[in-house]
């Protein structure tokens, strides 16, 4: 039985980075705290705690002690300092990616213009965004959104990271109606997400089973699945290496691997032993 990895799966640059950061800080000897779980995965939130990593939800728990991680989300400018205020040291693991559209925000409200972001206004990364311009921002979710906002001045528009490019240019659309100038349109969707799902489907049709690695309740894992589904019946989402049931590999000669963008590549590593496992033991039984 062949064991084959889709061409792009796991860990995302910024989700890296920020593992990485943390784990420099760990080496300094000091507590780290992250603000918010550092990223949605089990199994490495697990690891990093036995290290010596806890989270914490509010600034006012970080002391002075401790290095304080801002994850890969990152936060309003007025949580920053707060951080700085109270930790020994901290530590920004903003993504690069999402730092940009801070930037663009923050630039286009200094000169007074408004900004539309399309995300959802509860998830992190639009809290902070929201932070770096308060008084000129838009989040909407999505084209009908734009109906209830006010006329629009010279608009900015950019995207939560993770947005589908469709709703993205819908929104643009929209925004164009309602503004006095034509807006300045940034798309800041990050391609991590669609790359994942582009390498699978591409791998999907080749397989006979299909492991995506990711949790239970990740939206992205749960999205890889169903592209998987659409070429591979046996596709399963697995958390774990113990969630192989080697009945399910019972006739499959290639199986095809890939994993969300908080998968870490050791939970990987033991999926695809384990796999090989099964299909070495398979083969020994056939001969
Ligand atoms: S998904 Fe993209 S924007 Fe988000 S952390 Fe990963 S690389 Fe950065």
């Amino acid at each position: 039985m062949e064991v084959l990895l889709a061409n792009e799966y796991g860990f995302c640059f910024g989700v890296k980075r920020a593992v990485e950061f943390v784990e420099d800080a760990l080496g300094k000897g000091a507590p780290v705290r992250t603000l918010g779980p550092l990223i949605h995965n089990t199994q490495e939130m697990q690891r990093l705690e036995c290290e010596g990593v806890s989270t914490v939800q509010d600034p006012a728990e970080v002391s002075k002690n401790e290095i304080a991680v801002i994850r890969a989300h990152g936060v309003t400018p007025q949580v920053q300092a707060e951080l700085e205020k109270r930790a020994a040291q901290v530590v920004d693991a903003t993504c690069p990616f999402v730092t940009r559209v801070q930037r663009l925000a923050e630039g286009a409200a200094k000169d007074g213009r408004h900004v539309v972001v399309v995300g959802s206004p509860d998830h992190p990364e639009m809290i902070g965004v929201v932070g770096y311009a308060p008084n000129n921002t838009f989040v909407v979710r999505d084209a009908e959104d734009v109906k209830n906002l006010p006329p629009l001045h010279a608009p900015l528009v950019v995207s939560q990271t993770t947005l589908k490019l469709k709703t993205f240019l819908e929104v643009a659309e929209a925004v164009r109606a309602k503004a006095d100038a034509e807006p300045q349109v940034v798309n800041t969707i990050c391609s991590a997400t669609r790359d994942r799902q582009d390498a699978a489907r591409a791998l999907a049709g080749l397989v006979d089973a299909f492991y995506i690695i990711g949790g239970k309740h990740s939206s992205n894992s749960i999205k890889l699945l169903a592209v998987c589904q659409e070429q591979c019946a046996n596709s399963f989402l697995i958390e774990t290496q113990d969630e192989i049931n080697p009945a399910d590999l019972h006739d499959a000669r290639r199986v095809g691997v890939t994993a969300g963008a908080s998968t870490p590549n050791w939970l990987i590593d033991q999926v695809v032993t384990r796999l090989r496992e099964i299909g070495n033991r398979s083969n020994g039984a056939g001969n």
